[in-house]
């Protein structure tokens, strides 16, 4: 008796693990289970040593670079990086941003619920999605064998601190040492994707577009202080309001000048190419100085354009410190949220501008910049990431695509090591919305989708 209700309790054991137990071979379990890990930036090193456990498991090699809860880097290599061969470096991170918990999530943001075909939570796209695509793309790398010839290392870099610009994790990862241990021939990481309906007529064409280049991204505050009649009753016209509203609008009425450069050239001719006719003519060519008239017009036509070939100045906040309804506030704190083309001549530029519109009264604040962002020339590794791309989307498009947000890639840009962003999958309106918002989700073919791309791109390598 004893015997057979201790087989039977046994049994209910092995039966609850398995129906509880992640399968380390199915993607959609693992990314479950990974964004179940809460890694909001700062607290990366559980998200992490679990992934690490994960690579190890799949037979790669590890590597940890640094071992703190806010900055936990180490990366998963096919062969040991004491061969030291150039390699294929496929970087993501491992922190995602905070959840807003009055936010209306369909799944709890943390809980990694899939529903019908569909996987729901905070990273599943930005970016432990594309983690646990890169991953399995190796796994089936080390599958394949490796061959004793091969000379090209394929390493994933799992990095902190990407949301918070980067200083705990891509910034420690360019430096001398590390960097000559990673040896990285080339860097694919997150940028755009692929996406439908972004050209007109063309709506139901699959367009991908991959980062080459990213933006420059300056903070910056503007303070105004005058020493006004505190009482509201008193009217004047010199209070510190009002002198940073004018600041304001001067900013605002600015005409914004238009850079058409070589990199912003290469997607206007890919676009042209696409859109065909005499617009597609007119967009392929527009640094004719036939078009130079139209040049305003043809890029206030489309809010990708405007991105690509001007600057951008978000006035992000206005503050006053708290008092009450009748006292004038003294100061007046507006803060803009700028992000230059990639050229060095823009900040001293906007400096330069902002120098001469505001009030000298006004005092003028860097707070942040990103480092110069450098470009990547549309190279081999270009050509090879867009022929994996078509492999498995034979009728998209590829478009090079100057990011408007910052990312890792520039650190590696920064180093001269060429770099290119894309989510190797189909975004919908809804994904891209969801990003850094609520709902975060994907959908279980674009993971199926993401592993074949990467698994061709790491072939490349290893002829
Ligand atoms: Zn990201």
């Amino acid at each position: 008796m004893i015997k057979i209700s201790c087989k039977i309790y046994i049994y209910f054991i092995i039966l609850c693990f398995a129906n509880t137990a992640v399968s380390q071979t199915n993607p959609i379990q693992v990314l479950s289970k990974y964004i179940k890990i809460k890694s909001v930036s700062g607290n990366e090193k559980a998200a992490g040593q679990y992934m690490k456990k994960l690579c190890e498991d799949f037979g790669l090699y590890t590597t940890v670079f640094s071992d703190t809860d806010s900055s936990y880097n180490f990366c998963a290599s096919l062969l040991p990086l004491e061969k030291n061969y150039p390699s294929v470096l496929l970087i993501n991170h491992l922190d995602v941003v905070p959840v807003d918990e009055n936010g209306n999530w369909k799944h709890p943001a943390f809980s990694g619920t899939v529903d019908k075909d569909t996987l729901y939570g905070r990273g599943a796209i930005d970016m432990k999605g594309l983690a646990v695509i890169q991953l399995f793309a190796l796994k089936k790398m080390k599958e394949r064998g490796v061959s004793d010839s091969l000379k090209t290392n394929s390493i994933i870099l799992f990095l902190s601190g990407e949301e918070t610009g980067g200083q705990n994790g891509a910034a420690k990862m360019i430096k001398p040492d590390i960097l000559n241990q990673l040896n990285p021939l080339v860097v694919f990481g997150e940028g755009g994707g692929g996406l439908k309906g972004v050209i007109d007529g063309k709506e139901n064409e699959l367009c991908f577009f991959v980062s080459n280049a990213e933006k420059k991204s300056l903070w910056i505050k503007l303070e105004a202080t005058v020493k006004s009649h505190g009482h509201g009753s008193v009217p004047s016209s010199k209070t510190a309001n009002r002198l940073l509203l004018k600041a304001i609008q001067k900013i605002e009425n600015t005409e914004e000048r238009i850079i058409i450069d070589k990199n912003a050239e290469q997607t206007f001719k890919a676009l042209g190419s696409i859109i065909g006719g005499y617009k597609g003519f007119i967009l392929k060519h527009i640094n004719w100085w036939l078009f130079k008239p139209l040049r305003r017009k043809v890029i206030h036509s489309n809010e990708a354009l405007q991105t690509l070939a001007t600057n951008s100045y978000q006035l992000t906040q206005i503050l006053n410190p708290q008092g009450a309804v009748n006292q004038v506030s003294q100061t007046a704190t507006a803060y803009y949220d700028c992000r230059l083309l990639p050229n060095k001549s823009e900040k001293p530029f906007l400096m330069k501008l902002l120098f001469r519109i505001v009030d000298p009264r006004i005092k003028i604040t860097i707070l942040d910049e990103s480092p110069e962002a450098e470009t990547s020339k549309l190279d081999i590794h270009y050509e090879r990431l867009k022929q994996s791309l078509q492999n498995t989307f034979p009728t998209a498009h590829i478009i090079p695509l100057l990011f408007p947000a910052t990312t890792d890639n520039s650190y590696f840009r920064n180093v001269l090591v060429p770099a290119f962003g894309v989510l190797p999958f189909e975004l919908n309106q809804g994904m891209v919305e969801s990003v850094h918002g609520n709902n975060e989700k994907i959908p279980v073919i674009a993971i199926e989708q993401g592993i074949k791309v990467y698994e061709d791109l790491l072939l490349f390598y290893q002829k």
